[in-house]
């Protein structure tokens, strides 16, 4: 690789980028609502089922029962709170991991650190990338052991909350008529929840059989998701969408369906994965902190930070290694040169890896990404390169333009009709557009609606409060520190939101809010630490990270706290540690 051409390569990315770059940017899909909404229908959930509406008081109401939701319920029960809702759109706990079922779906971070409280609950993983079964059922230890289920309101969806100034409380209403009153909301409404579709000419009339990857329709396919698709055995199927998502399912489909053909607009980057079993007496007499041990590790060297050991030693901090290469003495290497070289053949090797896996030369070509790393999430797998080889696997290569369009019958490409009887929409979710379309909360507080005070992007200290929304938390990354595992910021989030609550409490406040000051701070350092990584993005092929190469307003009040993730975790640290409450206002 020593006889690259640098500059070659970054004339092919800017090439490939100029090819996807287009000029609707974000409105080029819609959300599975209006004249998707069928398609947003919950396969898991019973379609009749009916409760009656309820009136109650709670002290904290969380909204959402995913990881954060859960965290969040585990930690306000540690600390004695018995009154607790948890309102959840879902018929269970599990979030991500609730919908996420189509076959191949598995976590992309090492168990050991992406499940939380394993040592608060004994627990070992059976692998080191389980499936989405075994980490929705290890949602369900947790609801258990912090007695969440009895709290649990499942199929309801909130929908308005509203102050009540003569009782500080929020009244919150749901999709099920009911009205409960809480002390405290904590909202927990996920990242990358919220399905969306590409706006595609033709995509309402074609006939055949299609869903979103995110609501596998197993009735239709039959299998489960370790795969055997026996419904797909005589059916012609097409997959849109080549992300983490697709990356995952499209071995599954390769080996169930009669012929599949695979829609590429953007190839992916896909590392090796190296699953395998997780030995439970390895785990066995390890020292208590153990688990945060191996998780700050993680998160400090992801995030680009120096640790003497790799205690994970994944395909995650190999990637940051090459990337970000250190001399021998630890210290980053400064050279700007050896930096974008060591970047540029990282990215090769990747390319490379396609030759070696990929049979037909002019397919292999057609899977390599050109484009620069963390343009995109990294995506790993040790099966998907192959299933190409396969006879029945044709990959229709779009060249960056995407399907053009949809008949009654088929996908179209560059004039070529390909007539399908199901097709698979890997397309990804809304990601950071607006907080309160995405939550689906309509949010007004004693001055107003949130709505209105965000419509320039989120305002908040921390990334988990914001001025003039007394006793109202948010679990989110906008403002925050974004971990490659974003679990670890969650359990970090929620053990600061239990903090201010019990402290609120013991100090008998009513209501407890950040000042308008250290909000301003705290935006002004997010906003100016941004500004490198929004123009690293803006030069990007586009995706979700970069709001599809546009220049959005919001970008820079949406974007992370720059000195990174593990530097995040510790400012929450040391400011639960000392305790003062620093910058937020009782009432
Ligand atoms: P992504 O947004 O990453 O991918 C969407 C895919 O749809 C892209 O390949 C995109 O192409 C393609 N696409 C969109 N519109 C069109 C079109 N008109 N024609 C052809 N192709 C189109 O969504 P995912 O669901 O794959 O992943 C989202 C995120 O969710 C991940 O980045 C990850 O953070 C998380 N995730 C994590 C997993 C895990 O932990 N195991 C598994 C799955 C998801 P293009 O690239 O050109 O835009």
């Amino acid at each position: 690789m020593s006889d690259l051409d640098f500059d070659a390569l970054e004339g092919r990315y800017a090439e490939e980028r100029e090819r996807r770059l287009r000029s609707d940017g974000m409105a080029q899909y819609e959300p599975l609502a209006e004249r998707f909404a069928a398609l947003a229908r919950d396969p898991h959930a019973d379609p009749d089922f009916a409760r009656d509406p309820l009136e109650e008081d709670c002290e904290v109401l969380i909204i959402g029962g995913g990881f954060a939701g859960l965290l969040a319920g585990a930690r306000l029960r540690e600390d004695g709170i018995d009154s607790i809702r948890v309102v959840e759109k879902g018929a269970d706990f599990g979030g991500t991991w609730y919908w996420n079922r189509y076959p191949g779906a598995a976590c992309d971070v090492e168990a050991t650190i992406y499940l939380p409280m394993l040592e608060e609950l004994g627990h070992i993983p059976t692998e080191r990338y389980p499936r989405a079964s075994e980490i929705h059922s290890y949602c369900g230890k947790i609801a258990e052991r912090y007695d969440l289920r009895r709290a649990a309101l499942f199929q309801t969806e909130a929908r308005d909350l509203q102050w009540d100034p003569s009782r500080s409380r929020w009244i919150v209403r749901t999709d099920r008529g009911d009205q409960i009153a809480a002390r405290f909301v904590v909202s927990c409404t996920g990242l990358l929840s919220n399905p969306k579709l590409p706006r595609i000419p033709g995509i309402e009339t074609f006939a055949g059989h299609a869903f979103h990857t995110s609501r596998w329709d197993y009735g239709y396919t039959r299998g489960d998701e370790t795969g055997g698709m026996t419904g797909l055995a005589d059916k012609v199927v097409g997959i849109v969408g080549t992300g983490s998502t697709g990356v995952q399912v499209i071995p599954h489909l390769a080996a169930s369906a009669q012929h599949l053909f695979v829609f590429q607009r953007t190839p992916a980057s896909v590392e090796v994965r190296n699953n395998g079993p997780l030995d439970p007496a390895s785990f066995a007499g390890r020292q208590p902190g153990w688990a945060r041990e191996r998780r700050d590790n993680f998160t400090t060297l992801t995030g680009g930070g120096y640790a003497p050991v790799d205690l994970v030693g994944d395909s995650w901090t190999d990637i940051i290694r090459g990337v970000m290469p250190r001399l021998e003495n630890g210290a980053p290497v400064a050279d700007p040169e050896a930096l974008r070289r060591a970047e540029l053949l990282k990215a090769e090797a990747v390319r490379q890896r396609v030759s070696a896996e990929v049979v037909d030369p002019a397919t292999a070509e057609a899977l390599k990404p050109w484009f620069h790393y963390f343009c995109k999430r990294p995506c790993f797998h040790d099966e998907y390169l192959a299933s190409f080889n396969r006879p029945n696997v044709i990959l229709v290569d779009t060249k960056g333009k995407g399907v053009e369009r949809f008949t009654s019958a088929g996908a179209v490409v560059d004039g070529v009709e390909y007539p399908l009887d199901c097709l698979v929409l890997a397309t990804g979710f809304d990601f950071l557009v607006d907080y309160c379309a995405e939550a689906g909360l309509d949010i007004v507080g004693p001055e107003g609606a949130l709505a209105d005070r965000w419509a320039d992007g989120p305002l908040t200290l921390h990334g988990m409060q914001t001025h003039g929304f007394p006793n109202f938390f948010m679990m989110a990354i906008a403002q925050a520190g974004a971990a490659v595992n974003y679990v670890h910021t969650a359990d970090e989030q929620t053990q600061t939101i239990a903090h201010i609550i019990a402290e609120t409490r013991k100090r008998g406040a009513a209501t407890i809010q950040p000042s308008r000051k250290a909000e301003r701070a705290w935006v002004e350092e997010i906003v100016e630490g941004a500004k490198g990584r929004r123009a690293f993005l803006e030069s990007c092929t586009p995706g979700y990270y970069s709001y599809e190469g546009r220049r959005e307003r919001r970008a820079l009040l949406n974007d992370f706290y720059a000195p990174g993730p593990m530097a995040y975790i510790e400012l929450l640290r040391r400011w639960r540690q000392t305790g003062d409450m620093a910058g937020l206002e009782l009432g």
